[in-house]
């Protein structure tokens, strides 16, 4: 059987032979020739040690290929996670108001959505004519405009606002305020507490009326970013 002829076809299909693709025919006739032909065994041994090594090879790849995998993983939830880290630690630093009524009217109107900025006031004291957020009569938000810090004396005289007795001017309340409330006498504002009127003041529930009043400063939210 053993000749150059038929070692170099069952040469051939060896791959395939290791690989039990051939048909049964054919393995008889190939096993039956690898019985007798030491040449085409040596070959055949030869291929499926490649074919161990490159399951070996295969297998490397695999754990590579898994490791890549989980450092993706990895990656994704790490990502998720910050994420979730960030919107927390947003939601710490900043709010969502959306207004209702029209105390604040022109600058704000009813419905508008607002970012509340709630990390300022850890930096830097409330300033006269800041919008702010602030918690009153039960915890409901309302959003009002400062007019008189800690400490000044607020008045409301013919439709206008004193600080300390002097006329304050500014850009906010042009039309008279017709209703002065508790500031048609001398207001005055304790230590940790200011001095709110919504802009709109003849549509406004504020520091002139209860049961808003004077806002304390730990009840403060935070500032509006708005003229
Ligand atoms: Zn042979």
């Amino acid at each position: 059987m053993e000749n150059k002829y038929s070692c170099s076809v069952i040469r051939d299909l060896l791959p395939l032979y290791c690989k039990n693709t051939t048909s049964e025919e054919s393995n008889e006739i190939i096993a039956s020739h690898l019985a007798e032909c030491k040449h085409c065994q040596e070959y055949i041994n030869s291929l499926s040690e490649n074919l161990k090594n490159g399951d070996k090879e295969t297998q490397r790849f695999n754990k590579i290929a898994k490791k890549i995998k989980n450092r993706k993983i990895k990656t994704i939830i790490f990502i998720i996670l910050l994420f979730f880290i960030s919107i927390i630690g947003t939601m710490q630093i900043t709010g969502i108001i959306t207004v209702t009524g029209n105390s604040m009217e022109p600058a704000i109107s009813n419905g508008n959505k607002f970012f509340i900025n709630k990390i300022i006031y850890k930096v830097r004291k409330p300033q006269r004519f800041d919008v702010i957020v602030y918690k009153a009569d039960g915890g409901r938000l309302f959003i009002k405009r400062i007019v008189g810090l800690p400490g000044e004396t607020i008045q409301i005289k013919e439709g206008k606002i004193y600080a300390n007795g002097q006329l304050l001017e500014n850009e906010y309340f042009k039309n008279e305020i017709s209703d002065s409330g508790i500031a048609k006498d001398p207001v005055k504002i304790g230590s940790n507490e200011y001095f709110v009127l919504g802009d709109n003041s003849d549509n406004s529930k504020d520091s002139r009326n209860d049961p808003n009043g004077l806002v304390k400063e730990n009840l403060i939210v935070g500032k509006v970013n708005i003229k």
